[in-house]
């Protein structure tokens, strides 16, 4: 809950605001940028809604941020902004909302699937919130988990005992030590069903993994995202844990995949058509190898 006592200066005058708990995850910035923005170590409000649409974009801002650190001065129907998560991106995937703390934010997502064509899958972890956790049972529940990367696992434990989910995780990130039921090795892609590719790309973390789902979404944990500033794809070099020339390296690899969406864990959403999408990451590959 926002603590009014507690709210930034750098919030304009009005109802919505951030307080000083903010941990800067950017959620509130990607999902209500007519309202929020980073303002450097953290984010705060720039522009009051002013439009319905405005004003559900930011309680789902509200919802979605892993710290409680977004409150209102007027009464509003939170439940506006709770029943808008899963939110549809596309066809049958959806970005989950609730992000949690323990993966600083990290965005989740779920693609829904009949059961006769495997089921629902849960990539990385929201924060285990009885109301998001009803609205995915009652679309289905959660047949498989795939866990990106060590960092943003969250609440994966709890979606495993309510779902009886079969998780997936590299054994370079710990997947034996935490007790996950399917454990990727090396650096070949597996194939888990007709449509889904698990790609492993060593870099960010050791055993960082990006999904691929029919040829068109990427879910790319922290391994590649949107640069709105520089209007391509990108990586981030100051939180390569494991190495920046491995991340280089196998970013190259995705250069023989086909996809229309990035849906990446931080950093920015970005849709095009698979053959700009190719051209965005050659520029980021030639980008990175410019970087230390
Ligand atoms: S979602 Fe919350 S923690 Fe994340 S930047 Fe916005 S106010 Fe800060």
């Amino acid at each position: 809950m926002a603590n009014l006592l507690e709210r930034l200066p750098e919030n304009v005058p009005g109802d919505f605001f951030v307080d000083s708990t903010c941990i800067d995850c950017d959620t509130c910035s990607q999902l209500a940028p007519a309202s929020f923005h980073d303002h450097g170590e953290q984010c705060s409000v720039y522009q009051q809604p002013e439009t319905e649409a405005e004003t559900r974009l930011a309680l789902m801002a509200l919802v979605a941020c892993p710290t409680g650190s977004i409150g209102t001065n007027e009464k509003h129907d939170v439940h506006i902004g709770i029943d808008a998560f899963p939110s549809l991106i596309e066809d049958n995937v959806y970005f989950c909302g609730f992000t949690a703390e323990s993966s600083f934010g990290a965005w989740s997502y779920l693609v829904v699937r009949p059961e006769n064509e495997g089921g629902n899958v849960l990539i990385d972890s929201p924060r285990f919130a009885t109301q998001l956790v009803k609205r995915i049972e009652r679309m289905g529940g959660v047949r498989r988990m795939f866990l990106t990367h060590r960092d943003d696992i969250a609440d994966h434990e709890r979606f495993f005992a309510k779902f009886g989910c079969e998780r997936i995780m590299h054994a370079a990130d710990g997947g034996r030590r935490l007790r996950i039921e399917r454990i990727i090795e090396g650096e070949e892609e597996v194939r888990l069903d007709d449509d889904l590719v698990v790609i492993p790309t060593p870099g960010h973390t050791r055993g960082h993994m990006l999904l691929l789902y029919k040829n068109k979404f990427l879910f790319t944990g922290d391994h590649l995202a949107w640069s709105p500033e520089r209007q391509t794809l990108t990586a981030f070099p100051s939180v390569a844990w494991y190495s920046w020339a491995e991340q280089t390296r196998s970013m190259a690899k995705l250069l023989d995949y086909d996809f229309q969406w990035v849906l990446p864990g931080h950093g920015d959403i970005h849709h095009d058509d698979a053959a700009n999408m190719h051209n965005y990451l050659e520029s980021c590959i030639a980008w990175m190898k410019t970087r230390r």
